[in-house]
C-alpha cells in the first residue's frame, strides 16, 4: 500500500514528486489513483485531473474505472496543455497516460519541479506485450513506483499482460472490457490454445 511521502504545506512549497501506477488492464490503476486523490482531497490538496482526449470509452469528462468509481478529469490533446492548466494545483493526476505524446515525462518533471505531486496511471504494456508509449520513460524519471496485477483469468495466478481476444491489430482501439482479459505470462503467450 503505497503511502505519501510526505504532505506538503506552504513551507514546502517546492518539493514535488512524480509517482507512476502502472500494471495491466483489470489491475485497478485507476482505482488506487482514485484512492490517493480521495486522500488529498482530505488534506485540502487541489487538485487537477487529466487524461487524453481520445479516451471516451464511457464518459466525455469523468476518469472511470472498470468498477465506475469516477473523478472529474480534463481532456487534453497534448501534455503541454496540462502545465498551464493546473497552475493552481498541488497535486496533478493524469490517467491513461499511455495514451500520451512522448513529451509527458518532460512535462510532469516540470510540474514537479514546480512543487507539484504528480501522480500517473497508465498501461505498462500494450496487447502485444510491448512497453506502451511514454510510459516506460515515465517510470524511470519517477520517484515513486506502483506496479498492480490482475489475476489470471485462464489460470489463476498473477497476472501483468492485457490479452486481446479481438483478432483486429488496431493498437489503439480502446479498452473496452469485454475486448480484453488479463492473463499471467504463460497464457498470454499461449494465445487462443488456452
Ligand atoms: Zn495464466
Amino acid at each position: 500500500m503505497f503511502i505519501e511521502p510526505h504532505i506538503q504545506n506552504e513551507q514546502d512549497e517546492k518539493r514535488g514528486w512524480i509517482e507512476v501506477i502502472c500494471g495491466s488492464m483489470f489491475s485497478g490503476k485507476t482505482e488506487e489513483l482514485i484512492r490517493r486523490l480521495k486522500r488529498g482531497a482530505i488534506a485540502h490538496l487541489e487538485t487537477s485531473t487529466f487524461k487524453p482526449v481520445m479516451d471516451t470509452r464511457y464518459h466525455h469528462s469523468d476518469i472511470v474505472s472498470h468498477d465506475e468509481n469516477s473523478l472529474s478529469s480534463i481532456p487534453v490533446d497534448h501534455s503541454g496543455k496540462i502545465i498551464p492548466l493546473s497552475s493552481g494545483a498541488k497535486i496533478v493526476a493524469i490517467d491513461e497516460a499511455q495514451f500520451f505524446d512522448m513529451e509527458l515525462p518532460e512535462t510532469c518533471e516540470k510540474l514537479a519541479i514546480q512543487g507539484k505531486r504528480v501522480i500517473v496511471a497508465g498501461l505498462d504494456m500494450d496487447y502485444t506485450g510491448n512497453p506502451f508509449g511514454p510510459i516506460p520513460a515515465m517510470l524511470a524519471r519517477a520517484d515513486y513506483i506502483t506496479k498492480l496485477h490482475a489475476i489470471c483469468v485462464k489460470c489463476g495466478h498473477i497476472a501483468n499482460y492485457s490479452y486481446r481476444k479481438n483478432s483486429s491489430r488496431q493498437k489503439l482501439l480502446l479498452g473496452e472490457k469485454e475486448l480484453y482479459e488479463p492473463r499471467c505470462r504463460v497464457c498470454f503467450y499461449k494465445g487462443d490454445e488456452v
